[in-house]
């Protein structure tokens, strides 16, 4: 099918491959091997750090791969969008092209050109492309030699748009490699623009002191979203009806109980949509992360995104032991891309039961608990399972506290309260102040929440300086190991 993902994928790696001299570079697991700057692989740049700040030697002098991606922390940390719209995912593949001081921006940005508009086949009037407008802050001036390159290659002055570093400055992390970039943009029909493929000038690193180091060679790094890719041309209007998706969206269906076949399946039900799209994106990273050895009790990520998982498949498709189908769901889709999914199912399964065991386990010690709760404050009936497990820590401080008040506002101050030491969502804030029939004081919240944020800030600058330190280190055994010796250990990551 020349719209599968697989097509999509193949052609791309060919492309490259074939036509135009790179060296075809497996994905490296999800798992960073030796960098503690990232909590997962975030982006197909990440193997090739070392080569990028000249601590390793390139392998080649141009390469391609499809890396396997998850934004769930640190600087790119997608997991709240989830769900909320159809094209950010925890999990993604990322198709890429680099240039390891070899060929720079305008041959990269020809080389997509053509690939879209060739086999791919789109046209150029669905196709908006940005580039770095500069930023004082950066002291960094306009890009505009990558603003005429477009203008030559024949895009219209109209659909080229100079914007912000927010989005035209590409950055790894607090620290690490980066650069201006130019990205690629597709006009949905109702108007609407969904970023396909970015294309990043690398030529900084961030030092943990926030300042740019210019480094010696500049490269090209590229990132094309593979779902992304595969919904656009598939004319599907988001990823979870595309091939990568869509089976996963059916086996929950399938599997669901309690959910009427016609009413309640994926787009007739707005509330269940969100659902889902959850479970079914969740699964995939689920299956990744185990496949390449993550265990949910060293990750924090995981553990929480497998807890989330747990809560939907059983208090909204009543159907607790989905998440082994959906592996095996996953592992049928990707497995030819990634056999890591299919060699790995065995261990991967017996993980799974054993956090749906315990998930079990943690519900029935919630439910005692809350049983005298409820016995002292009747409201409590009328919360769900999810709502008494984000409550469980918090609820009998806040009811003394609003029994004190003489007032019918819940103070800003409990509030910032609840959420930063009990670990209240605010839409769970909101949730018993209605079942109080209590007002928020929103404002106070808001701007403890922002003083809160910026404190943290400075501590992110010495988590900076922490994690640059722990990368010299593991720089220095490669030193010590050799390139040759350490690159095989770590398969193909040429970070270290
Ligand atoms: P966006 O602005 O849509 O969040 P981004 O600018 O953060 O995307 P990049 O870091 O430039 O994304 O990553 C390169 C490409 O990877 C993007 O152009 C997009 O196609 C894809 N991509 C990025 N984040 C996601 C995600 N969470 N899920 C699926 N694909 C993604
Ligand atoms: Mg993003
Ligand atoms: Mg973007
Ligand atoms: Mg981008």
């Amino acid at each position: 099918l020349y719209t599968s993902s697989s097509f999509i994928r193949s052609t791309f790696i060919d492309y490259f491959k074939d036509s135009h001299g790179h060296k075809f570079v497996k994905s490296s697991s999800v798992v960073p091997l030796c960098d503690p700057t990232v909590p997962f692989v975030n982006a197909g740049m990440n193997q090739f750090k070392g080569i990028f700040l000249d601590q390793v030697q390139p392998p080649c002098p141009r390469a391609v791969n499809s890396q396997k991606c998850i934004r769930v922390g640190g600087k790119h940390n997608d997991l709240d969008v989830v769900g909320t719209d159809g094209h950010h995912h925890t999990f993604f593949e990322m198709l890429g092209n680099w240039s390891f001081g070899d060929y720079y921006k305008k041959e990269a940005c020809q080389m997509a050109w053509d690939l879209l508009l060739g086999p791919y086949r789109l046209k150029p009037e669905h196709l908006v492309v940005t580039y770095f407008g500069g930023d004082p802050t950066l002291g960094l001036p306009e890009d505009r030699e990558c603003r005429d390159i477009w203008k030559g290659i024949g895009v219209q002055s109209d659909r080229l748009k100079p914007l912000g570093a927010q989005d035209n400055f590409w950055e790894m992390g607090l620290v690490g490699p980066c650069g201006p970039c130019t990205e690629i943009h597709h006009v949905n029909p109702d108007g609407t623009l969904t970023e396909i493929w970015n294309l990043v000038f690398i030529q900084f690193n961030r030092e943990a002191d926030g300042s740019l180091r210019p480094l010696r060679t500049r490269h090209v790094d590229t990132g094309l979203g593979l779902e992304r890719a595969a919904s656009l041309l598939q004319r599907v209007p988001d990823n979870y009806r595309s091939d990568l998706l869509a089976p996963l969206i059916a086996a929950v269906q399938l599997n669901a109980k309690g959910v009427d076949p016609y009413a309640g399946r994926y787009g007739a039900d707005a509330a269940l949509c969100t659902a889902y799209r959850r479970l079914a994106d969740h699964a995939r990273m689920i299956a990744v992360c185990l496949a390449d050895g993550a265990f949910p009790a060293t990750s924090l990520n995981l553990k929480q995104i497998l807890r989330k998982s747990l809560r939907i498949s059983s208090d909204i498709f009543k159907c607790p032991s989905m998440l082994p189908r959906l592996y095996d769901v996953v592992a049928e889709i990707l497995g030819p891309t990634y056999p890591e999914l299919v060699s790995k199912r065995k261990d991967a399964h017996l993980i799974l039961q054993y956090e749906e065991e315990s998930f079990k386990k943690l519900r029935s010690m919630l439910a005692k608990k809350w049983k005298d709760l409820s016995k002292a404050y009747p409201e409590v009936e009328s919360l769900s399972d999810i709502e008494l497990t984000g409550f469980a820590n918090g609820y009998k401080e806040f009811k003394e506290t609003v029994a004190k008040l003489n007032s019918t506002v819940i103070p800003g101050e409990l509030v910032f309260k609840l959420y930063d030491t009990h670990g209240f969502q605010e839409d769970h804030i909101d949730r018993i102040a209605q079942l109080n029939n209590l007002q928020v004081d929103k404002e106070k919240f808001k701007q403890l929440l922002a003083q809160h944020r910026s404190r943290h800030k400075t501590s992110f600058k010495e988590q900076a300086d922490l994690k640059a330190a722990m990368f010299e280190q593991a720089i220095d055994k490669i030193k010590e190991n050799g390139v040759e010796k350490t690159n095989d250990q770590y398969k193909y990551d040429y970070t270290v």
